[in-house]
């Protein structure tokens, strides 16, 4: 059911409703469960966003003029039709990420739950209205669309994240140009190819490829009002700066270092599974991984053997076919060596490896980018693994004595994404919930990421911006508001039926 690798897939650019294959040099699409080259992802230039955001500026007109509930339309199709396919996309999202199928089906379905939201824009855009804010005078707040508006979208989520984006963008009436991941543009080339087949009309949505000259090219173009970014810390802050520097809009959302507190009364199954989840899911390439346990007290005679034993088992394999691992490579050879020189940097500032996942052999695959699932432990907050994300198979294992100990460790993180908790204690959880400095919080949940009826809600430096992705914060990000204050002073001509003006 996966397509042949011998022949490269095609990887056009979406400009004005044409699909185009420039043929300019390109960086290679790997697929990681086999380390081959699937797709070569053309590396733009300036020249091509303009012509994508020229396309998008030509469509805005009639776009923003189309009535919301006709644009709503559009995307329950797309909607249908995304069910329609739901196979293929998880199945190229596995191609060309690593990750497992059920993963893949996760990325997909958490995307389109975005776009269910977006369906009802309608309501969404309802605005206002006070009548007689003074005698004889109404104040009416409407929202209207921003004009062109673009994404810049990371590896990890080759679904999701662009439909964390451009669903509710063009649903508030803007068009998008998006740029995907140079290392995974194939499944958002598909997605984008079923909202046409939807009968979105041409140059609402464009994509380019590219890496940092495409980038600063939308940063700066003065026809782009509003820039979504999903990526790692330094290149979030690099975006908001230029962006907000050139007058735009920005959403710029960081990378993380996500905390899960063991309380000694924790449900020695329930966590487990929890935090074997959060760290190792997705190879542990999530900006909501559990990646850092913090063992409060007798939990590290409970739940952390167990723990150990279960990340002992985790078997990684290739995950382009039907047999599937527990967990998938990585998304490239050079992020794979990165995440080992980490480990090792682990081990020689004084960390303990009671799972080892460096030496992993994978047979059926002998050029896949794989690490095994691997556990640090006592780790401290001057090493290098504490500091840097690693995004890889990494959990780190802190011990604290008790749960405000835990708590001032975890706030002073320079991220913000998520924080989790597993405890029997409603009184420590109501704790930690109250005074955990991040956005988004688990309690007996390892990944407490949100869905897409709130928001995607990072704090400190896993985000940029004042509005999050998703929710009704997507919604006021793509849209400005009108307040329009009226006063008649007398009936017109056209009035000779009323009484008044008859006079
Ligand atoms: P990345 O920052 O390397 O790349 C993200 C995007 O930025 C890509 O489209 C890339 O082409 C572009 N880019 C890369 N370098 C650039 C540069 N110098 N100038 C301009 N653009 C540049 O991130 P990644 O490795 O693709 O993704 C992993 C990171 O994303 C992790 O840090 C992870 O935590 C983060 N992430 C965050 C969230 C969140 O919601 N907070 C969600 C998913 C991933």
């Amino acid at each position: 059911m996966f397509s042949n690798t011998s022949s490269l897939t095609e990887c056009p650019f979406y400009i004005g409703g044409e699909w185009l294959q420039p043929k300019v040099a390109g960086t290679p699409v790997f697929n990681p469960s086999t380390g081959d080259t699937i797709a070569e992802c053309p590396i733009g230039k300036a020249a091509d966003v303009n012509a994508a955001v020229e396309a998008a500026a030509a469509a805005f007109p009639a776009w923003m003029e189309t009535p919301p509930v006709e644009r709503a339309r559009i995307l329950g199709r797309f909607k249908m039709l995304m069910e329609e396919n739901i196979e293929d996309l998880v199945r190229s999202n596995t191609r060309e990420h690593g990750k497992t199928l059920v993963e893949s089906r996760g990325d997909v379905k958490r995307g389109m739950e975005v776009v269910e939201f977006a369906l009802g824009v309608p309501s969404l855009l309802m605005g206002e209205v006070l009548e007689n804010i003074a005698r004889g005078i109404d104040c009416e707040a409407i929202r209207q669309p921003l004009g062109v508006c673009a994404g810049i979208t990371p590896f990890n989520f080759p679904a999701m994240v662009p439909l964390w984006m451009y669903p509710i963008a063009i649903a508030c009436g803007n068009t998008f140009v998006l740029k995907p991941s140079e290392k995974v543009p194939l499944t958002a080339i598909k997605i984008a190819k079923l909202l046409e087949k939807a009968g979105l009309p041409k140059g609402v949505l464009n994509i380019v490829h590219g890496g940092r000259d495409v980038v600063d090219a939308l940063l700066t173009h003065p026809k782009v009002k509003a820039i979504s970014f999903v990526g790692s810390t330094p290149i979030a802050r690099y975006i908001y700066e230029t962006g907000t520097k050139h007058g735009k809009r920005v959403q710029s959302n960081g990378g993380a270092k996500n905390y899960v507190i063991l309380m000694p009364d924790a449900d020695v199954e329930n966590s487990t599974r929890g935090v074997i989840e959060a760290a190792f899911g997705c190879a542990g390439e999530r900006c909501m991984a559990g990646s850092t346990a913090v063992v409060v007290g007798g939990a590290e005679k409970t739940v952390l053997p167990t723990l150990i034993e279960a990340t002992k088992r985790i078997k990684v394999g290739p995950t382009d076919r039907e047999a599937q691992p527990d967990m998938g490579a990585v998304i490239t050879r050079q992020h794979r060596d990165r995440v080992l020189e980490l480990i090792e940097a682990g081990v020689k500032e004084g960390a303990k490896i009671p799972a080892d996942g460096r030496g992993v052999k994978v047979s059926e695959a002998p050029n896949g980018f794989y690490v095994g699932a691997t556990i640090l432990d006592h780790v401290q907050t001057g090493m290098t693994v504490a500091k840097e994300e690693i995004f890889g198979p990494v959990l780190n294992v802190m011990h604290m004595e008790d749960l405000d100990k835990a708590i001032e460790l975890a706030n002073k993180s320079f991220y913000g994404n998520g924080a989790s908790i597993f405890t029997r204690s409603g009184k420590a959880a109501r704790e930690f919930k109250h005074r955990v400095q991040c956005g988004m919080v688990g309690i007996n949940i390892g990944v407490p990421a949100s869905m897409a009826w709130f928001p995607f809600n990072g704090w400190n430096e896993s985000f940029f911006g004042d509005l999050h992705m998703q929710g009704r914060e997507g919604v006021q990000f793509f849209t400005q508001q009108k307040v329009t204050t009226s006063r008649w002073f007398s009936y017109g001509e056209g009035d000779i039926w009323h009484t008044e003006a008859k006079k």
